[in-house]
């Protein structure tokens, strides 16, 4: 425990048994979906001095108190599946498990929306609402273990992005309390979409009105693609015909899925396209239009007896992590225009070991989840080359229009290249204003100093450390 004994006590006194620190705990909240190599622990101070489990939005206030009071770093955390590490200390300080907060749901099925605690995990609200005929736009394809605080905190996108859009364009109102203490609630745009993507540095999320829709049944088509080039020419057709979700799968991850799903889907890269179809003509269009797609972009039509397959392991395609020892992930967004190059590129990187699958947010844009995954434990400095790679193998989308998916630890000081500087201006100005002192979540957004250099920004020391290596 190395949390001053003053400041301890404060949070016990304040927050009772909703307070703790055993040692135990600690290391479980210390990493994210990804575990930090040890070699980091020089720069991150990633073991938390505490854990604190709110259960309402007085004790979150109370939190808040506190840390401003003593000067303690307050990390907002949920479900911990991110790998950005937005939800693991940089610099010590108390977690704020939001996952405790109490959760009532509030279906509005007339004005299509759902007003609920961030603590819901995907996959729960998806089953209330199902039994209502109504259904959540867009989810992660971390459905089953992600809260809903976690894909608006970290600004995520989803299956069902490309029609509905991302965490943002699904708000109506969110409630936060901001860092200094104050309880909102924001139905401006201009001002959710500061929160969004903030990964926790302006408070923590309390509640949410989500926009639904009617529960449509969904159709799939799947197609083939021998190149990255021929897969861009075909993602663009396809994205014109108003696809529900379109599903990106490079060779090595689908010759994976063969081996744990017992599939045997060709060797290439393979696209699945979900259409929401409410009746007969409606489906029929979609076929053909699907046809056409495909005769005008290129590519080959998969055999319908496996896209409702794939469609069943949607949510299922990490179930490949838990035969490996140790893995690696990042993740990016691209342009459709311009991404061949590097898609070519990224086929001959890491021996051609590098697994992806993308998903279409928008029709110019997808996001690409890159993974590594390995037969033995990675020796730690081991473990660190191959990050600072693949951290280099992201930063190279750059050149073809890409950027980070969200800031976290490892991509603090891209915020401007994600949302753009007028929106970075604001946000800097807001930070300002609710958290002077800089209490809420640091170095997940403005890159911090190095403890150990402080003239130098973590960003700055990784760039650096990324290009050293070969
Ligand atoms: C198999 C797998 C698939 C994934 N697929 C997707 C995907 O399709 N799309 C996608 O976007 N992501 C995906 N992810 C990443 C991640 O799972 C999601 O973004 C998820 O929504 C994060 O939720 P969480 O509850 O785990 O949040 P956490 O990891 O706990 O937190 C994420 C960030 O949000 C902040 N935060 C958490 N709760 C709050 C709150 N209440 N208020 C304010 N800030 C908060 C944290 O500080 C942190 O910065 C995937 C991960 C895995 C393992």
């Amino acid at each position: 425990m190395t949390l001053r004994k003053k400041a301890r006590t404060k949070f016990v006194k304040y927050l009772g048994k909703q307070f703790r620190d055993d040692k135990t705990l600690l290391q479980v909240y210390s990493r994210d979906m990804a575990e930090l190599p040890s070699t980091t622990k020089i720069l991150i101070k990633n073991i938390p001095d505490g854990i604190i489990l709110p259960r309402n939005i007085e004790e979150v206030q109370q939190a808040y108190k506190v840390a401003n009071e003593t000067k303690v770093p307050l990390i907002p955390r949920s479900a911990g599946t991110s790998g950005f590490g937005g939800s693991v200390p940089y610099k010590k300080g108390v977690i704020l498990d939001g996952k405790g907060i109490e959760s009532e749901i509030i279906v509005e099925p007339f004005d299509q929306s759902v007003l609920v605690s961030p603590s819901m995990v995907f996959s729960e609200l998806q089953r209330y609402l199902k039994m209502q005929g109504v259904s959540l736009c867009v989810f992660p394809s971390s459905y089953y273990s992600a809260t809903l605080g976690g894909f608006i905190g970290h600004g995520g996108y989803g299956v069902g992005s490309a029609q509905y859009g991302g965490a943002l364009d699904q708000i109506l109102a969110i409630e936060v309390v901001l860092p200094n203490g104050e309880l909102v609630n924001y139905t401006e745009r201009e001002d959710i979409e500061l929160i969004v993507g903030s990964n926790g540095t302006l408070g923590l999320i309390t509640k949410v009105q989500l926009k639904i829709k009617f529960d449509i049944p969904l159709k799939h088509r799947g197609c083939t693609f021998d190149s990255p080039k021929e897969l861009v020419e075909g993602l663009k057709v396809l994205s014109g015909i108003n696809p529900y979700s379109i599903w990106i799968l490079n060779p090595k991850h689908v010759s994976e899925m063969n081996d744990t799903f017992g599939f045997t889907l060709p060797n290439r890269y393979v696209v699945l396209i979900s259409k929401e179809v409410s009746y007969e003509e409606e489906e029929s269009e979609f076929h053909a239009s699907f046809n056409q797609a495909i005769r005008d972009g290129g590519g080959q039509i998969l055999d319908k007896r496996y896209t409702d397959k794939i469609w069943d392991i949607r949510y299922k395609t990490f179930t490949m992590i838990k035969e490996y020892q140790d893995f690696l992930v990042s993740e990016l967004i691209l342009p459709i225009e311009t991404s061949g190059k590097y898609l070519q590129k990224l086929a001959s990187q890491f021996n051609g070991q590098l697994h992806f699958e993308g998903e279409v947010i928008n029709d110019s844009h997808f996001s690409l989840l890159l993974f590594l995954y390995f037969d033995e434990k990675l020796t730690p400095l081991k473990k660190t080359i191959i990050n600072l790679k693949l951290y280099k193998t992201v930063m190279k989308g750059k050149k073809s229009g890409g950027f980070p998916y969200s800031t976290g630890l490892w991509f603090a000081g891209y915020y401007s290249k994600i949302f753009g500087k007028e929106q970075y201006k604001r946000y800097r100005e807001f930070k300002k204003k609710v958290d002077p002192k800089n209490i809420s979540n640091p170095g997940k957004v403005v890159s911090p100093k190095l403890r150990i250099f402080p003239l130098i920004t973590f960003k700055f020391a990784l760039k650096i450390a990324s290009w050293l290596i070969r």
